[in-house]
């Protein structure tokens, strides 16, 4: 599966909409400091879901949100999108070209989409589960990021290599069928119960 471009419009310092394009080997980008490289690492991470404004290098999450420069007035709404080829059949989704857009407004709208369908956040990381591309996953590493990943807890580099060997989602169905399993049991305690009382 490969990231094939970006689309950003509104968000931080790309008032503009812009379009970057990945082929296949090896992308750099380039420029001078403060000329918006991790704004691109902080788009990715934004459509795929992250929550929290300090990740993202804000203080609140409307902070993605183009503020203005001296040329321009501040924008009312952020959008991006990344394009993925998954003529491998990667992602589980019957396309070979899939698109995930989020989309923001300042009076708090908030939209994800998945090939232009309206859907939730939950689908998202569904269909990227196991495939190192969720938001906590390995695909981006960020500054610092290899030290925390060495100096933290063995459970949480455990849950990267679990992710890189495709079990997170079984892992997740089985904490979903044990759940079920202990409801099951507390509803025959309550119906043995009844039952005894009746008796
Ligand atoms: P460095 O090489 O120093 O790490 P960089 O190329 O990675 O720099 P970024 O950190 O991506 O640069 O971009 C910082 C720029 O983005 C700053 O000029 C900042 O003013 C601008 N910026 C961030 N958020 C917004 C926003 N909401 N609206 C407008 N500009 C923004």
């Amino acid at each position: 599966m490969l990231l094939k471009n970006i689309k950003m419009k509104g968000f931080k310092s790309f008032a503009n909409q812009v379009k970057l394009d990945f082929e296949p080997a090896t992308t750099g980008v380039i420029g001078p400091n403060g000329s918006g490289k991790s704004n691109i690492a902080d788009a990715i991470r934004w459509v795929l879901g992250e929550q929290s404004a300090k990740a993202l290098r804000g203080s609140k999450m409307k902070d993605i949100i183009f503020a203005g420069s001296e040329q321009r007035r501040p924008l009312k709404k952020a959008e991006v999108s990344l394009t993925f080829d998954n003529s491998d059949g990667e992602l589980d989704i019957d396309y070979n070209t899939v698109t995930i857009t989020r989309r923001v407004s300042k009076d708090g709208r908030s939209d994800y989409l998945i090939n232009n369908n309206r859907c939730r956040l939950k689908d998202i990381k569904r269909l990227l589960l196991d495939t190192g591309m969720g938001k906590d996953a390995y695909s981006i590493i960020g500054q610092g990021k290899v030290e925390t990943i060495l100096n933290g807890q063995a459970t949480d580099r455990r849950g990267l290599f679990e992710e890189a060997a495709g079990i997170s989602k079984h892992k997740q169905r089985k904490e979903k069928a044990v759940d079920k399993l202990d409801n099951t049991k507390q509803n025959l305690q309550r119906i043995e119960d009844i039952v005894s009382e009746i008796e």
